[in-house]
């Protein structure tokens, strides 16, 4: 019975984020297609991320490595997503449990996945964390330090840089976040001639903002509160 509630609030919540998505694409002549929903499913109890898959939910993100732990086992077969901060001494319990890092912050970071991938011969798919609205509380690259990098990114060999994520500042005006989302884009578009890889992905877009970061190009929106709404919190 509780299932059965819960899946139709969930239900009720996907159908209207993903016309909110569809109006958005609509508006600047994208695809809805070009656009995965990573369901943000941190605070939210393990008998209700199962429901996930059902609605065909199957690409699921963490902010916290431990979350993940603990969550990724009871889930394997969806696609993980990382997109909170990763410390170095969690890379080697972490990344085998995900298949796509949004939060890679730091030339450190970077550098110590791409040594533990090439011991371990995997490749690691990572998403460089941009702080685009330059708040010192929030990790992620400076936007003028991406272009000197490049050099650097392009060294590497295990770890496979496939585009740009960034947070927006949190504000009541949403159209505000608009000059964040397309900073990133701009950057990605700098970048990309400079690296042999497509950097095909913009992970931008929360509950909040997700209409405009559609708009300014997100092919990754990581959305929670607004999919989870009226769910109990664990
Ligand atoms: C929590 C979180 C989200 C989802 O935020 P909502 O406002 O709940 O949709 C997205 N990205 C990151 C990095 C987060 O930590």
């Amino acid at each position: 019975m509780q299932d059965e509630r819960q899946l139709a609030i969930l239900q009720t919540n996907l159908q209207r984020i993903r016309e909110r998505i569809e109006g958005a694409c609509a508006r600047v002549g994208r695809s809805p297609a070009e656009v995965t929903l990573v369901a943000v499913t941190k605070t939210i109890p393990i008998e209700v991320v199962t429901i996930l898959p059902k609605l065909d939910l199957i690409d699921l993100g963490e902010n916290r490595p431990q979350e993940l732990w603990r969550k990724a086992p009871v889930l394997p077969n969806v696609r993980w997503h990382l997109i909170g901060h990763l410390q170095r001494n969690k890379i080697e319990r972490t990344l085998p449990l995900v298949q796509l890092v949004h939060s890679v912050d730091s030339e450190r970071l970077l550098m110590a996945i791409e040594e533990w991938a090439r011991e371990q011969n995997r490749i690691v798919d990572v998403l460089l964390e941009i702080n685009t609205t330059g708040e010192v509380n929030k990790h992620g690259f400076p936007p003028e330090r991406i272009l000197p990098l490049a050099p650097l990114l392009g060294s590497l060999r295990a770890v496979r840089i496939r585009g740009l994520m960034t947070m927006a500042a949190f504000t009541e005006v949403i159209e505000d976040t608009r000059p964040n989302f397309s900073l990133l884009r701009t950057l990605r578009d700098q970048l990309r001639p400079e690296l042999s890889s497509p950097l095909d992905h913009l992970s931008m877009g929360m509950s909040n903002d997700f209409e405009i970061a559609v708009e300014e190009g997100a092919t990754l929106v990581r959305i929670g509160t607004a999919l989870f709404a009226g769910i109990k919190k664990g």
